[in-house]
């Protein structure tokens, strides 16, 4: 039997934040229940807890810049071998992006109709808003009337992408500039792909470089994360108390609701109907990847098994699985995409920031592309969230909310990214094994 040590640093990450949330939580209730509307304990929250939170936080909006150029580029740049597999390789990006598409969609829907953030009262909902108040709300507050649908789209190109970044975490950003900057690295993604291999190397290289990079810094901000954790739920729920606990409870249920519903309805309609094969059949034979996905909480890792089920479960062409799989590993995170849908808009819920049907389209594509960009490691997500956020107007904090529960949430979101890519492998294989066979 496993020995319950007290050396909380030899404890693993994950279990450290959850401690330091739980401790954060329980002290933070106490300190509400015991000192209810004190002026002195909001001076000391204001003074103390929340700037020691703060800079966990910090340290990951350094690097959201040069981490979504660097990881969506590549993503985008990965699927190189497009001119090489040809319609195969088409079909696989088309197929990705439908299903994260249908997998953001689902996640608006039920986070539309359960609307999680709302069982904080309204009255709770505003101290946070008037405690957070950025310009960034405002901005987004004096957009809602003018937006309309032909802008917002044109929006979406971006004129001077450098001009866009150095607005993203200011007050000059009016909700955009985060996707122009990723609408952006697609393009030259894509730009890649076309130029001469041997005249892109370097720059892959400094791109890879550079990723590596923005995650090892992301790795120091996890480095102190227990402890900022503690303090942002400290603060939080010294504020808010007990409401925000039953708040978390619906947007738990939300999540899991869209994971079961993409799981259960999208991939077995797309299985039946475009790949021919039975989804009961499909789920016993990659039971294997399912496990390891959900015990290691990483596409990345889980890639080598993936690969295995493909070929000795599945029966797929080896070419064409290991194609489709490596490039899923990183591109393809469906789960990942609904589950950025259902937090940004929780989280603009509690924070009582409306966002209108354009602002969601604006969320929706932004998740698309975080999926595409997003790093398959544990947690590969939380840094683009805290970027989508900001960009729509909440404050980066609100991810304290959500972070302690992020490990459970986050096996589970990496077991619809690997069924999700072994789907597209099967439907992408039914036509074009004959194809790939007569290679
Ligand atoms: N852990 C996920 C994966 O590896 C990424 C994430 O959503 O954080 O697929």
């Amino acid at each position: 039997m496993p020995r319950l040590t007290l050396q909380f640093w030899k404890w693993k990450l994950a279990t450290q934040i959850l401690a330091g949330l739980l401790l954060g939580a329980s002290l933070g209730l106490l300190t509400q229940f015991l000192f209810p509307g004190s002026a002195r304990l909001d001076w000391a929250l204001q003074k103390f807890i929340a700037p020691a939170g703060q800079v966990f936080l910090r340290i990951i909006f350094m690097v959201i810049v040069p981490l979504v150029i660097s990881a969506v580029m590549l993503g985008v740049a990965g699927m190189g071998d497009l001119r090489q597999l040809g319609r195969v390789g088409l079909k696989c990006l088309g197929m990705t992006l439908l299903l994260a598409g249908a997998s953001v969609a689902i996640g608006l829907l039920m986070v539309n109709v359960i609307k999680p953030g709302q069982y904080l009262d309204a009255e709770k909902s505003a101290a946070l808003r008037a405690q957070y108040s950025t310009a960034a709300v405002e901005n987004v507050r004096q957009g809602e009337a003018k937006v309309d649908i032909s802008t917002l789209l044109l929006n979406f190109i971006p004129k001077n992408p450098i001009a866009d970044a150095a607005r993203i975490f200011t007050d000059r950003d009016d909700g955009n500039a985060l996707l122009a900057v990723m609408v952006f690295s697609v393009f030259a993604g894509l730009a890649i792909i076309c130029c001469p291999v041997e005249k892109m190397t370097p720059l892959i290289s400094v791109l890879e470089s550079i990723f590596a990079l923005s995650l090892k810094v992301i790795d120091f901000a996890m480095a102190i994360a227990p402890f900022c954790v503690a303090c942002l739920a400290f603060n939080i729920t010294a504020k808010l108390g007990f409401g925000i606990v039953t708040t978390l409870g619906a947007y738990v249920v939300t999540v899991m609701l869209g994971f079961l519903l993409h799981a259960f309805v999208t991939y077995p309609l797309v299985l039946w109907f475009m790949g021919r094969k039975s989804p009961l059949e499909f789920y016993r034979q990659v039971q294997e990847a399912v496990y390891t996905a959900f015990g290691t909480s990483s596409s990345n890792a889980t890639l080598p098994v993936s690969l295995e089920v493909a070929e000795r479960d599945l029966k797929l062409p080896p070419q064409l699985s290991r194609f489709v799989l490596t490039v899923g590993a990183t591109a393809n995170q469906n789960g990942t995409a609904l589950y950025e849908g259902v937090t940004v808009l929780f989280l603009a819920q509690v924070f009582g920031v409306h966002l209108h049907l354009g602002q969601q389209l604006v969320v929706a594509a932004m998740c698309i592309l975080a999926g595409i960009g997003t790093a398959g490691v544990p947690g590969g997500s939380l840094p683009l969230v805290v970027g989508v956020l900001v960009t729509v107007g909440i404050p980066g904090e609100a991810i304290a909310i959500i972070l302690g529960i992020d490990r459970f949430l986050d096996m589970c979101r990496t077991v619809l990214n690997v069924t999700g890519d072994l789907v597209i492998a099967v439907v992408v294989s039914g036509k074009d094994k004959k194809l790939l066979d007569g290679n």
